[in-house]
């Protein structure tokens, strides 16, 4: 029987096509493949289990086999499962896989101008095969009892032919004529890395085999061949009888059997995220994370999903221990169908703030070949983020409510990622916003709604926090010497994030330290202050404004005087968290033409607050138009501000040079007094 047909459907754009993707994951075609051989032992598993293919022995071994051949340019996939009939051939490969190819290229070309890149590039399946190769066969022999061997071949995807198959084994064998742009697969390496990244979890046993040259042939074939004797010293020889040797010798046989080992497949056939969670424990997560994710430290904790109704999602989600903030970003959450890996961090898919973990997720029932834009549209897709969004709520929660102090211990590594994702999906911040935790300056953990009602006598309604503990030291000790506690926020994350509490929360407002805390800091004066107590206060405020605005050349600068409770602090600067916030805006958009014109009219909103209960404050205003003092207070007045503007933020380099040099002089100054 010999058959000749032509496929040219598609003839003048089809290769095109298929070449083009050359440039993007020429690698693909061993996903195609490699599932087909996959999915044709899964669908002759399921006719055995339901008595239709009884002939076959249940104790039969499956696997894919990929064959190469780097001498004859030859790589063949092999596999033993359900085969294909004359019929089937012409059914499934002549008609509908061209058909649905048909159907792909029109799509493709439809998207294929702009970035609406189609995940995973699904749809082409089995022709994918001439990305790599000029010629292809297929030798197949069904599993139907009495079925007659089938050949097909095609070069370039034009021209088929079809005759008798010689095969005698049940199943598929697809052969490559590699062509120049495949060349590189019949690397074992490079063929070994395409498998590991798509077919490392597919459900049958996978092996490469390498063909080399006629010698080392026969020696693969028998590997024991070089150490097949039997170890028998000298000495022992002597002191045994001839049957003792016998036996001995067959046992060594026999254990050398017993050690020849199974060959493994390259890949894992049933993933742990396919295991109901009851079944898996601890130590089979942390390893399979370790394995799929190469971090060597062990993930905080992780959540399994399984789920079958209305939509199968089988996956696990870890959060990893944070090395450095940074590694936050560097999430990886692998995207499966049906153990068939599509791709990385598909953000069109997973919830967005779950790109920050380390994850795999396997959704046959998504949408695959459909373009990006549409998927996000897509009910499904909708469907499934609520579902692992409210999977992962469930799981802080009960964490947070399980062991408080555990909980606690996680929360540097998981806080940030917990704000990122509730400002990204408010829906997560509904549900979990009782367990997000504030660390604060008295190093301890507290809920906003804790924070707020221990510190309601002393500012009701306010949160202080504080970006950088180093900087705003000076802050933090007044604070602390008041008994005031301020939350520490310093991630990236949290510059949004107090925005984003002061809009989940309102009338609650959150402040930097350095923002207006002089009526926390301020010594409280007893009953009503007297009207020339009054006049004395607004005299300093003059007085010392006049000075420092003098002596700093800054007309604008506003200075107030206070008794602080801290009397060892000489000044403060408060900039007004408005003020401090349209700063950071400026900072991030200021190159922005859009925003420079209204930026331009922005002044920060400063006061230097002078500590009266201060002695070099004091003598300030002792000192404060006495022309014998002058040298003194200029000095005092510009080293003052400095100090106050070290512990505000970092000093400019002219800033920083002048602290220098004037803290020399000061010095030099101090020595002369001493000699
Ligand atoms: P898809 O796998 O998406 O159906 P393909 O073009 O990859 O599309 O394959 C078309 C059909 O050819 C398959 O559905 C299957 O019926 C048949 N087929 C392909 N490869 C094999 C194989 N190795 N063994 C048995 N049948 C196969």
């Amino acid at each position: 029987m010999n058959e000749k047909g032509n496929l040219s459907i598609n003839s003048e754009n089809f290769l095109p096509i298929i070449k083009k993707w050359l440039y993007t994951d020429k690698d693909i075609f061993i996903r195609e493949l490699v599932s087909n051989a996959c999915d044709a032992v899964t669908k002759l598993k399921k006719l055995m289990i339901m008595g239709e293919a009884d002939h076959i022995p249940a104790d039969e071994s499956f696997s894919v086999h990929v064959v190469l051949n780097k001498e004859e340019k030859i790589m063949q996939i092999v596999d033993n499962g359900i085969g294909m009939t004359h019929e089937e051939i012409k059914k499934y490969i002549n008609q509908i896989a061209f058909s649905g190819a048909t159907d792909f290229l029109s799509k493709y070309e439809e998207k294929a101008d702009g970035d609406n890149e189609i995940i995973g590039h699904f749809g082409l399946g089995f022709y994918s095969a001439f990305m790599v190769a000029d010629k292809v066969e297929i030798d197949t022999l069904s599993y139907q009892e009495g079925a007659a061997a089938a050949k097909w071949s095609c070069a370039d995807g034009i021209d088929y032919e079809m005759a008798d198959g010689t095969r005698t084994e049940r199943g598929t064998t697809i052969t490559l004529h590699v062509s120049e742009d495949g060349e590189e697969f019949l690397d074992e390496s490079k063929m070994y890395e395409a498998l590991q990244k798509y077919c490392a979890f597919m459900p049958v046993p996978i092996f490469i085999d390498v063909i080399t040259n006629e010698e080392e042939k026969a020696e693969e074939a028998d590997p024991e061949k070089k150490d097949n004797t039997i170890h028998i010293s000298q000495e022992e020889a002597a002191t045994l009888t001839k049957d003792e040797i016998l036996a001995k010798a067959n046992k060594e046989e026999e254990k050398q059997e017993e050690e020849k080992e199974e060959p493994k497949p390259l890949n894992d056939p049933s993933p742990l995220w396919l295991k109901q969670p009851k079944d898996c424990t601890d130590e089979e997560y942390k390893e399979f994370y370790h394995k799929v994710f190469f971090d060597l430290n062990d993930p905080l904790f992780w959540i399994h999903l399984n789920m079958d109704y209305p939509f199968r999602l089988k996956g696990i989600l870890y959060f990893p221990k944070l090395v450095e903030q940074m590694d936050v970003v560097e999430g990886q959450i692998k995207l499966y169908s049906n153990q068939v890996y599509i791709a990385d961090n598909i953000k069109e898919v997973v919830p967005e703030f779950l790109l920050l973990l380390k994850g795999v997720l396997d959704c046959p029932d998504m949408p695959l070949n459909v373009s990006r834009s549409a998927l996000q549209n897509d009910g499904y897709v909708e469907k499934m983020n609520s579902y692992i969004t409210k999977k992962v709520a469930d799981k802080l929660n009960q964490l947070f409510k399980a062991d408080r102090t555990a909980y606690e211990g996680f929360w540097d590594d998981i806080g940030m990622f917990f704000k990122y994702g509730c400002m990204r999906e408010e829906k997560l911040y509904d549900k979990i916003k009782d367990a997000l935790l504030l660390k604060t300056t008295d190093g301890v953990y507290e809920t906003v709604a804790e924070y707020l009602e221990k510190n309601k006598e002393k500012h009701e309604n306010k949160i202080f926090f504080v970006t950088d503990e180093a900087q705003q030291a000076q802050y933090i000790r007044m604070f602390k010497e008041q008994g005031l506690e301020a939350a520490i926020l310093t991630s990236p994350v949290d510059k949004p994030f107090v925005s984003f509490l002061e809009y989940k929360n309102p009338g609650v407002k959150v402040q930097r330290i350095d923002a207006d805390i002089t009526d926390t800091l301020q010594e409280k004066t007893e009953g009503e202050e007297s009207e020339a107590k009054k006049q004395a206060d607004a005299f300093a405020n003059t007085q010392m404004e006049n000075l420092f605005r003098g002596v700093l050349g800054n007309e604008n600068l506003k200075v107030k005087a206070e008794n602080l409770k801290a009397q060892n602090v000489s000044a403060m600067i408060l900039l007004s968290e408005e003020s401090r916030r349209m700063m950071e805006m400026m900072e991030a958009y200021g190159d922005n033409e859009m925003y420079k014109a209204m930026f331009a009219q922005v002044k920060p909103d400063e006061t230097l607050v002078l500590n009266k209960s201060n002695k070099l404050v004091q003598f300030l205003m002792d000192a404060a138009g006495k022309e014998d003092k002058k040298e003194d207070c200029d000095m005092i007045c510009h080293q003052v501000y400095d100090l106050a503007l070290m512990s505000h933020r970092t000093l400019t380099s002219e800033e920083m040079t002048a602290f220098i040099d004037r803290s020399n002089q000061i010095l030099e100054k101090l020595a002369e007094l001493e000699k």
